[in-house]
């Protein structure tokens, strides 16, 4: 079989299709029940044959309005054996995802989604901030009524307050100010490792059961399919109306475990496997799922556009990009393309596996290597800028450019990245800077606070952390200087701390989640971030090839960098220039002609709200800062 299929359940008011691929099924039987699992009783409501047609396609009509029934299907194999499975393309499932749900989509929509959409770019390159259903909400600092804390709904909390204080704005209203584009969502379908009857425990979601389906521990019911659709639509609706886009992690390249539903319908058919039969695994789990054939290729293409028609959602983050051939991640693209302003999704991932990919030639992974053959809108997270910025991810004590190890080379290095690692008098491996994702933290491994704490070497409280801020805010300005997506993991931006723990996917949930208090508590850091987050706006209007030949690179003392480029038509400013000095001494550095106002001076980026003060010829940058100057329109030249 190969083409476009979309299987499952297609619900109409007066009767339910259902159709499942069962290749080796000699008799499939469609049970419907009245609850979505055992425990709470309820009745096994049918047991029908499905008719057998072509191409091993079991189908059933049933009549009647089926909204709210559960269901699964019995398999019978050549063999004589016998499995139950839950639908692999069902968009609804009861507690605990085992069984599915048919659903009429339309009742979960909230009130007004007939106006929501997914949003047109920003106008300015793309900054990205992560974050967690849980950990968003669940500080009881957060402005959000106790029972939609860590939930759905903890997004949709009318004007949330900081505890104590009125005027500190919180959740969406905080992130609005700051001035990020995008929040990139850890994995929301449905996952195995919280049990949701009960709700107790936490875990980041990278082990997904229905991959079409809202998780259920982060609904206020997850006994109603309908509730967690409906909420999860909510928070999406409210992040739109604030002005925000959403991005989805995303886990097609793996399941949890080799159980899984399309395991079960069709044996052998979604995953890749060695001579003698068993899962191949460079994901590290177990079970590399199978993107350069038909039935995966084609289910988590379908699986994406779903996500991005029924929840109007605006960007894809996959997890281990690297798994997927180049190929379906490019089919990918064009089909995203041709959903009504679908050109505006960001889509991009990690160009790695946890092992070596076992894909034959003619396929590649979607690795750094297959940038080339890959769309200049899939993008990958630049471990180069990670790396070269704060070190190696494993060791909490490594250090980078902006933090301490300032190798000669680095100047060339520094100076590609700001150019989106893509330009050919440059070191590059990128056709366009729109893919690159730069970034100095994220979800895995330490917290950016964490580790330039670690890496001053310094046992004096005052010292460490005063170092630690200033190369805190050399890292993130180069990071948001620089051509292409920009990424931060959420509360970077407040020295977000996990005491060193560098690995909190199970929690605890309290080490995990967002510390509120800290927005004020680290109110300076906030600004700043705020404040290079404007400068970005004026500099790039978008993620274009054309924006890195227009960065020049002016003369600077040794390890420091030093580049002006033009502003946006509109802008305040008509030129820019950007020092930065990575050092432990003042540089001294030759400003081109002209005037130039102050408008950051290594501790406060938007000094000119505040003040007018100007400068020409020479100019002194402090240890380990960043200045950014700018040249008036109809200024002397
Ligand atoms: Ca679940």
């Amino acid at each position: 079989m190969n083409g476009k299929h979309v299987f499952g359940a297609r619900y109409y008011p007066d009767k339910t299709v259902f159709t499942l691929w069962a290749p080796y099924s000699v008799s499939v039987m469609l049970q419907l029940y009245s609850t979505g699992s055992e425990e709470e009783g309820g009745t096994m409501l049918s047991c029908t044959r499905m008719e057998r047609g072509p191409e091993s396609l079991f189908t059933l009509t049933v009549p009647g309005d089926l909204h709210g029934v559960y269901y699964n299907f019995q398999l019978t194999f050549e063999n004589g054996r016998q499995t139950i499975s839950a639908d692999p393309w069902a968009t609804a499932c009861g507690v605990n995802g085992a069984r599915s749900m048919v659903v009429d989509l339309r009742r979960t929509d909230p009130e007004g989604w007939e106006w929501d959409r997914h949003l047109p770019a920003a106008d300015f390159a793309p900054v990205v901030w992560e974050t967690h259903v849980c950990d968003f909400s669940l500080d009881p600092a957060c402005g959000v009524r106790p029972e939609w804390r860590g939930k759905y709904l903890g997004f949709t909390e009318p004007e949330p307050h900081l505890r104590g204080s009125r005027k500190r704005p919180v959740g969406l209203r905080y992130l609005k100010e700051l001035g990020v584009t995008h929040i990139q969502l850890q994995p929301i379908a449905d996952y195995f490792t919280v049990d949701e009857r009960t709700g107790k425990g936490y875990n980041w979601g990278y082990d997904i059961e229905n991959y079409n389906v809202p998780e259920g521990s982060y609904s206020t019911d997850p006994f109603h399919g309908e509730v967690r659709i409906r909420e999860c639509k909510q928070m999406i609706q409210a992040i739109h109306q604030a002005g925000l886009r959403v991005v989805l992690d995303v886990v097609y390249n793996h399941t949890y475990h080799k159980d899984s539903w399309l395991h079960r319908t069709a044996p052998g058919q979604y995953y890749r496997h060695a001579p003698d039969g068993s899962f191949m695994n460079a994901s590290g789990c177990g079970t590399e799922t199978a993107s350069e054939r038909w039935p995966f290729r084609n289910y988590m293409i379908q699986s994406v556009l779903y996500w991005a028609r029924e929840y109007h959602v605006d960007g894809f983050r996959f997890d281990l990009m690297a798994i997927h051939d180049a190929e379906t991640m490019n089919l990918l693209r064009a089909e995203l393309d041709k959903l009504p302003g679908g050109e505006d999704i960001l889509l991009y991932g990690e160009p790695w596996a946890g092992g070596q990919v076992a894909l034959a030639y003619p396929s590649v992974p979607a690795n750094r290597e297959a940038l080339r053959e890959m769309d200049s809108r899939i993008g990958i997270f630049s471990d180069n800028t990670r790396n070269m910025l704060v070190g190696e991810s494993f060791r909490i004590d490594e250090c980078g450019y902006a933090s301490g190890k300032t190798p000669l080379w680095m100047e060339r290095h520094v100076q590609s990245m700001l150019c989106g690692w893509c330009r050919t008098d440059l070191e590059h491996f990128a056709k366009a800077p729109s893919q690159i994702v730069h970034y100095v933290s994220c979800h895995d491994n330490f917290t950016l606070w964490d580790r330039l704490v670690a890496s001053t070497g310094s046992r004096d409280f005052d010292a460490a952390n005063s170092l630690a801020l200033r190369r805190n805010r050399l890292a993130s300005a180069l990071v948001l200087l620089s051509l292409g997506i920009s990424f931060f993991q959420s509360g970077e931006e407040f020295c977000r701390t996990k005491h060193g723990n560098g690995n909190t996917y199970n929690g605890p949930a309290r080490e995990n989640r967002l510390a509120w208090q800290s927005t004020v508590l680290h109110e300076d850091l906030v600004s700043w971030y705020r404040g290079l987050i404007r400068i970005r706006r004026e500099l790039y209007p978008a993620v274009s090839r054309a924006a890195a030949e227009e960065l020049y690179f002016q003369d600077a003392p040794e390890m420091c960098v030093a580049f002006t480029s033009r502003c946006r038509a509109g802008s305040p400013w008509e030129e820019i220039y950007v020092a930065v000095n990575p050092g432990w001494d003042t540089a001294r550095l030759d400003l081109p002609g002209g005037t130039w106002q102050i408008i950051c001076d290594g501790e406060d980026s938007a000094l000119d709200t505040k003040e007018t003060r100007t400068v020409s010829g020479r100019l002194e940058a402090a240890p380990v800062s960043v200045l950014v100057l700018a040249k008036k329109d109809g200024c002397e030249r």
